[in-house]
């Protein structure tokens, strides 16, 4: 692929929070799926921005304002390439998915859904990919429809072909779910959409951590992710849309620097992206966005999905078999996500358990119970993987979960 061999202790040292203590032990971060850490370089570049760059970004205005704007609109064209958009007006920046998909929702969506329309989401589906939509179809009087999964987890495709028809405006789908790591069949699922003339908006908050992305590829109408799940700061992400589609969405919010001209009679607007970006953004950490983006190209997207891939592998293999594990979420394309109970023992109980090792894992809903209570389930634990965990860190996750097995003797 043209990158250096994968070294994963070289890797780590990139991260300095991985150095740290809990609890008299070294931190073991298996909470990836929540959010990521940020390597050295992300850190140096938030600060050199706020020591050399800092100012808003109006272009003209001094050499300051100038630098800004450059590392502002250079973090938006290392986005386009990261997610294979065709041009940088098509990637808007926002606080995070959580504000992308409301943003889609109370523009596109108020625009082009109405009364006895439906809106297709997955059983997979994070909150932030539910409320919206249900928000959305109680304005409009619209109608929320769900792909089921199979007992792995995985989308019914057939069943998802029979909720399609000539009310289907929107099929809104994660790319990777949170709560199992299934990776889905996003490519067909969006171009089934298109054959109903619904447009389909592809959550890619898990996904693009782990594994290359290409909206044009995938036909994505509208594409969301977060940056701090991709090892850059909180408070920033992205929409992207198609350009034909974004030029006729009206704006959401209003204010400074999404206008072109104002009268108290009428206001006209930029076009996109600017028309969606009302008001001072998140300057900075878009252009901490950038560096991380640029960190995860060096490394490489495909040696770091083929490193995640074999010790999603090992981590699968280690804890399937201990007595009393039951694992949800047992697909064959899974990313990073390992989810389980333990017969005996609250989700919680596991998790203060792992902590006092230092092991960090979320236990609880993992804002998704739709999924989970598909599988009679209100929680899990849920360890999360990134390119930096080890097979050792593994290892230490799994005698933990022996041991509570073994107290309880199953
Ligand atoms: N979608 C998915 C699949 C997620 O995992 C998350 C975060 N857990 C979100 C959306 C929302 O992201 P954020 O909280 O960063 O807005």
């Amino acid at each position: 692929s043209g990158h250096p061999p994968f070294d994963v202790n070289a890797v780590r040292r990139d991260f300095p929070i991985l150095q740290e203590r809990v609890n008299g032990k070294q931190l073991i971060w298996f909470d990836n799926a929540a959010t990521t850490h940020k390597p050295q370089a992300v850190i140096d570049r938030l600060a050199y921005f706020y020591a050399h760059e800092n100012s808003n970004i109006h272009r003209a205005a001094h050499e300051l304002a100038a630098r800004a704007t450059d590392a502002y609109e250079g973090a938006r064209k290392k986005v386009a390439k990261f997610i294979g958009a065709s041009s940088v007006e098509e990637v808007i920046f926002v606080r995070g998915a959580t504000e992308a998909i409301n943003l889609v929702a109370k523009t596109w969506g108020v625009q082009n859904v109405g009364a006895g329309d439906e809106i297709v989401v997955s059983n997979l589906e994070h909150h932030a990919n539910i409320v919206p939509w249900q928000q959305l179809a109680a304005q409009v009087g619209a109608k929320i429809r769900v792909i089921p999964v199979d007992d792995s987890g995985q989308i019914l495709l057939e069943e998802y072909r029979k909720l399609l028809n000539d009310r289907t405006k929107l099929v809104a789908i994660t790319q990777v779910s949170n709560a199992l790591g299934t990776i889905t069949p996003v490519r067909e699922i969006v171009a089934l959409a298109h054959s109903v003339g619904a447009k389909a908006l592809v959550d890619g908050a898990q996904s693009v951590s782990h594994m290359r992305v290409d909206v044009q590829a995938l036909d994505a109408d509208f594409f969301v992710f977060s940056g701090h799940k991709v090892f850059a700061p909180t408070g920033i992400g992205v929409v992207y849309g198609k350009r034909d589609i974004l030029e006729k969405m009206q704006p959401w919010q209003g204010g400074g620097n999404m206008i072109a001209d104002v009268t108290f009679e009428r206001t006209i607007y930029q076009p996109p992206p600017n028309r969606f970006e009302a008001g001072t953004g998140n300057i900075a950490d878009a252009v901490g966005l950038g560096a991380a983006i640029d960190y995860v190209e060096r490394i490489g997207l495909e040696n770091i999905a083929r490193y995640e891939h074999d010790l999603l592998a090992y981590a699968t293999h280690a804890l399937k078999p201990v007595p009393g594990v039951r694992l949800i979420g047992t697909a064959a394309d899974k990313a990073s996500v390992l989810s389980f109970v333990l017969a005996g023992y609250r989700t919680e109980e596991v998790g203060e358990a792992l902590n006092r090792e230092g092991i960090a894992v979320r236990s609880g809903h993992h804002c998704a119970q739709p999924i989970l209570r598909r599988f009679g389930l209100e929680a899990t634990v849920r360890p999360s993987l990134a390119f930096y965990n080890t097979c050792a860190e593994v290892d230490a996750l799994v005698s933990v979960v022996r041991r509570l097995s073994s107290n309880r003797a199953h």
